[in-house]
C-alpha cells in the first residue's frame, strides 16, 4: 500500500504549521516560548494480565499541551503505531481546535500502542482500567478529560469514568467525555464530529457555489468520523462514490447506498468483503487511490500524513475537509494551495466532536441534560461561527483557511496566557 504512517513528521507538520501562522503575527520569543511546546508528558507502562494467563506490558501516553484557557481536553486513541511525537502533535491541534471553536479548555491527548482488534473485551477493559488507573492524578474535570479517538468509544470511556469514581469514591461523569448516554453521557456526542464536517462543508460548499446535491464526494477512513459524515451527505442529497477503510477500497459512480453500507460495518466492523453483500461496488486495488478519485469534495477521516507531496498533484477534489486529524503534510499543504484547493482544516472541520464533549461536561457539571435538538441547535451554531469567523480571517490576511485557523486560535490562547502571566 502506498502512503506511509509517519508520526514523526506528524509532529514536525504541526510545528511548521505554528511556525507559518506565528510568522504573521509577528509572536515574540517568549509568547512562542510559552504556547508552542507541551506542558506535561508523561509515558507508562501498563502491564495487562491477558486471558490465557500470560502478562503482557503495553506502553501508553498523556500529553497535556496546554492549559491557558480551562482543563486539558483531548481524545485517547488506542492504535498499534501510537507514538510520543505523535500524541505530542495531536495534543498540540487540541489546544488549536479547543481555541477555534471557542470553548474554554486546553489540549490534552493520550494513546496507547496496541491493536485493539487483537484483544477480547475481558483483555480490553483490564488495559482501559490500567491506562486510567496509571494516571489517574492528572485527570479531573478541573484538570485534563479524555475522550475518545481513533478506536475507542463510548464503552472505553464508561470504564474510565468507573474507574476513576470507584477511586474517588464519588460519581464523576465529568471526567471523561464521550461516555453512553446511560452513564451521563451527551445526546449527539457519537455523531457530533461527523455531523461538524458536514456542518462545515455546507458552509465551504456555500463560499465556493458548489451545489451540494449531486456533488460527487470520496471518504477517507470509516470509522466513527468517515462512516456519520458518508451518511450526512448521503442525507444531503450528494453521491457518495469512492469509500475506504484500512482494509479496502470501494467505488460505485452511481452513489453507494451508505446506510447498507453501515449495517455492513456494523456487523463486520469493517469493509473488507462487502462485496458479497452489495456486489455493485467495485474494489480499488489499492484503497490510497481513493484520495485521487474524482470527486468535488474529498473527506480524509483516517490517520495522519495520507496526501504528500508524492500524490498531492493527483488530487481532483475541489474542497478537502479533514476529518481527520493531520491528513495532509506542510509540503502538499502548499501543493494544494498552488493549485487552489480549498481545504477545511483539522482544527476548525473536525472540532464538532469536542464541542459536544464541551456540552457533555456541562450537562454532567449541571446535573441537568439537554435534548438532542437543543444539542443539534448549539453545535450548529458552534460550527457556523468558527467556520465563518476563520473564513474572515482568511479573507482580512491573505492567507489559506489552515493558516487562518492558527491565526484564531494561536490569539486567543496568547491572550489568555499572557492575562495570566507566569507563576513565580
Ligand atoms: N478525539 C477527538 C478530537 O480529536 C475529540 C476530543 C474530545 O472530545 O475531547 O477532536
Amino acid at each position: 500500500m502506498r502512503g506511509t504512517f509517519d508520526s514523526t513528521s506528524a509532529l514536525g507538520n504541526a510545528m511548521r504549521q505554528f511556525d507559518r501562522a506565528a510568522g504573521v503575527l509577528k509572536l515574540t520569543p517568549n509568547q512562542i516560548a510559552v504556547i508552542k511546546q507541551p506542558r506535561r508528558v508523561t509515558e507508562v507502562k501498563l502491564p495487562v494480565q491477558m486471558d490465557d494467563g500470560s502478562v503482557e506490558i503495553f506502553t501508553g501516553y498523556r500529553v497535556q499541551h496546554n492549559v491557558a484557557r480551562g482543563p486539558a481536553k483531548g481524545g485517547v486513541r488506542f492504535h498499534p503505531k501510537v507514538t510520543l511525537d505523535e500524541v505530542k502533535a495531536l495534543a498540540f491541534w487540541m489546544t488549536y481546535k479547543c481555541a477555534v471553536v471557542n470553548i474554554p479548555m486546553g489540549g490534552g491527548k493520550g494513546g496507547v500502542a496496541v491493536d485493539p482488534r487483537k484483544l477480547s473485551t475481558a483483555e480490553l477493559e483490564r488495559l482501559s482500567r490500567r491506562y486510567f488507573a496509571e494516571m489517574i492524578d492528572l485527570f479531573g474535570g478541573d484538570r485534563d478529560i479524555p475522550a475518545p479517538d481513533v478506536n475507542t468509544g463510548p464503552q472505553v470511556m464508561g470504564w474510565f469514568m468507573d474507574t476513576y469514581s470507584m477511586h474517588r469514591q464519588e460519581f464523576l461523569p465529568e471526567v471523561v467525555t464521550g461516555k453512553p448516554p446511560e452513564l451521563g453521557g451527551s445526546l449527539g456526542r457519537e455523531t457530533a464530529t461527523a455531523d461538524g464536517v458536514a456542518i462545515c462543508i455546507r458552509e465551504a460548499a456555500r463560499h465556493l457555489k458548489i451545489d451540494l446535491g449531486g456533488a460527487r464526494v470520496a471518504i477517507q477512513g470509516f470509522g466513527n468520523v468517515g462512516s456519520y459524515t458518508a451518511l450526512n451527505l448521503y442525507r444531503d442529497g450528494a453521491r457518495v462514490v469512492a469509500l475506504s477503510d484500512d482494509t479496502g477500497g470501494y467505488v460505485y459512480e452511481e452513489g453507494i447506498d451508505i446506510p447498507r453500507v453501515m449495517d455492513y460495518t456494523r456487523a463486520n466492523r469493517k469493509l473488507q468483503g462487502i462485496e458479497t453483500a452489495m456486489p455493485e461496488l467495485i474494489p480499488l486495488e489499492d484503497p490510497m487511490e481513493i484520495l485521487e478519485w474524482d470527486v468535488e469534495i474529498l473527506v480524509p477521516a483516517a490517520l495522519e500524513n495520507m496526501i504528500t507531496k508524492e500524490n498531492a498533484e493527483k488530487i481532483r477534489a475541489r474542497l478537502i475537509a479533514e476529518g481527520a486529524n493531520g491528513p495532509i503534510t506542510t509540503e502538499a499543504d502548499d501543493i494544494l494551495d498552488e493549485r487552489d484547493v480549498f481545504i477545511i482544516p483539522d482544527i476548525l472541520c473536525n472540532a464538532g466532536g469536542v464541542s459536544v464533549s464541551y456540552l457533555e461536561w456541562v450537562q454532567n457539571r449541571m446535573g441537568y441534560y439537554w435534548s438532542l435538538r437543543r444539542i443539534q441547535e448549539d453545535l450548529d451554531e458552534i460550527m457556523t461561527s468558527a467556520f465563518r469567523a476563520v473564513l474572515h480571517m482568511s479573507q482580512q490576511h491573505h492567507v489559506n483557511m489552515r493558516i487562518a485557523a492558527f491565526l484564531l486560535g494561536i490569539q486567543r490562547v496568547t491572550t489568555a496566557a499572557e492575562m495570566r502571566g507566569l507563576y513565580a
